[in-house]
């Protein structure tokens, strides 16, 4: 068997899909990081036009989820408001990044050869050497892992 015959071996084709699925989350948690960030920099854009006396457009209302005519949108409350609304969605932020982090590490893992665990190479029997005085060695051989060719680490084409 050639190595990296991804398309031939169920391990490797059930690893792919594995890389696919996972791949396909951390483009759509990659996006919403891209989303939070820009609702991060307009929130903080909508803080510092409150904090010099600037009123800020309807849009901004809508976003806040503060109807018309309520006294949220007095400045000192507006201010309370837009401070809680940063804080959880900076928290929210740190989540999404956490989550980033780990599925790199978890798709970085698929790369480790599942046959040899990334050490290129298998252990064979186990031997006994007799030696002449009568004393029994063991010792084990070991050969190339075939599936990574001894790489320790396969391809995943896409
Ligand atoms: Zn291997």
């Amino acid at each position: 068997m050639s190595s990296n015959n991804i398309e031939a071996d169920p391990k490797l084709l059930r690893i792919k899909s594995e890389f696919l699925l996972l791949k396909e989350k951390l483009i759509k948690a990659e996006l919403s990081l891209a989303e939070i960030d820009a609702k991060l920099a307009k929130l903080a854009a909508y803080l510092q036009a409150t904090e010099k006396g600037e009123s800020l457009p309807d849009e901004a209302f809508v976003t806040l989820g503060i109807p018309k005519g309520s006294e949220w949108q007095g400045r000192m409350l507006l201010k309370i408001r837009l401070s809680g609304i940063i804080e959880r969605t900076k928290t929210e932020r740190q989540a999404v990044e956490r989550n980033i982090g780990a599925m790199r590490d978890a798709l970085e893992s698929l790369y480790i050869c599942p046959d040899c665990g990334g050490l290129g190479m298998l252990y064979g029997q186990r031997k006994y050497d007799r030696l002449d005085e009568g004393q029994i060695i063991p010792s084990s051989d070991y050969k190339t892992c075939s599936l990574c060719g001894g790489k320790g680490r396969i391809t995943i084409s896409i």
